[in-house]
């Protein structure tokens, strides 16, 4: 479904991606790992056209989409929810929702996702009265994540969505990740936390300083203690 094809991503002089080569198949997660600063960020970026592509090509179902404006890309089907739970605080967790959708024309398709999505995030669904602005950091996240499913995208990038959660927060993170996987939905996934994001990737790439220092199965990573030990701080098994 995604290609990345010997992308590079500079900032004037900062190089902050040299060159990598990455697929995500239909139906498949994928995990994207690697140290602070190592340009994951800055990756899943280029792809949505919010930073800048300077050499290489990425493709979208074998359409180049190098250098397309953001919103068609995203109208092309593939949305990332940013780190940070960028939601809109003052309005309502239902009117954040909707406008998720609304770049959609099928309101009978958006009635179902948000039943869909209340379903899987019941409390989406008790505070959905309430202004985003509310909710605890965890909530925020759920509302952020749902919000880009609203645009009901093909795919979905998710940029470090368990950063600065609490530990059983983080949990709760895992466990709706694991329940987007059931149903189906190709994922690029920007974690920290390896060990979780292993647990549910297919596959996995590692990056360092820019650079892939490991592509493959998610099995093969959890089992090759050197790239584990050495680029993520822990332990394969
Ligand atoms: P983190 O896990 O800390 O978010 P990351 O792997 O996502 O890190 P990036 O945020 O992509 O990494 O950063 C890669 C490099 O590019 C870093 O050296 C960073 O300082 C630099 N960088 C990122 N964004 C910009 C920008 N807008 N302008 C200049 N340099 C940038």
């Amino acid at each position: 479904m995604l290609q990345l094809e010997n992308v590079h991503v500079s900032y004037g002089p900062i190089k902050a991606v040299r060159g990598v080569s990455l697929e995500v198949k239909g139906g498949e997660i994928v995990a994207l790992l690697g140290p602070n600063g190592a340009g994951k960020t800055s990756l899943v970026s280029s792809v949505v056209g919010l930073a800048p592509t300077s050499a290489g090509k990425i493709r979208l179902d074998g359409a180049d989409i190098t250098g397309e404006p953001t919103e068609r890309i995203v109208t092309r089907g593939i949305t990332l929810t940013p780190e940070g739970r960028r939601v809109f605080a003052d309005l309502t967790v239902g009117e954040n929702l909707q406008l998720g959708a609304a770049c959609r024309k099928d309101r009978d398709g958006v009635a179902e996702d948000l039943e869909t999505y209340l379903e899987l995030f019941p409390i989406l669904r008790k505070r959905y009265a309430a202004r985003a602005r509310m909710l605890s950091g965890g909530e925020q996240q759920m509302l952020a994540i749902a919000r880009s499913l609203m645009s009901r995208p093909k795919m979905l990038m998710l940029d470090e969505p368990s950063l600065g959660l609490a530990p059983r927060v983080v949990d709760q993170i895992f466990e709706l990740l694991h329940g987007l996987r059931s149903k189906g939905l190709t994922m690029l996934l920007v974690e920290q936390n390896a060990n979780e994001a292993l647990e549910l990737a297919d596959s996995a790439y590692v990056i360092a300083s820019g650079s892939l220092v490991f592509g493959g199965k998610a099995a093969d990573l959890k089992a090759s203690g050197e790239v584990m030990e050495m680029y993520l701080g822990l332990e394969g098994h």
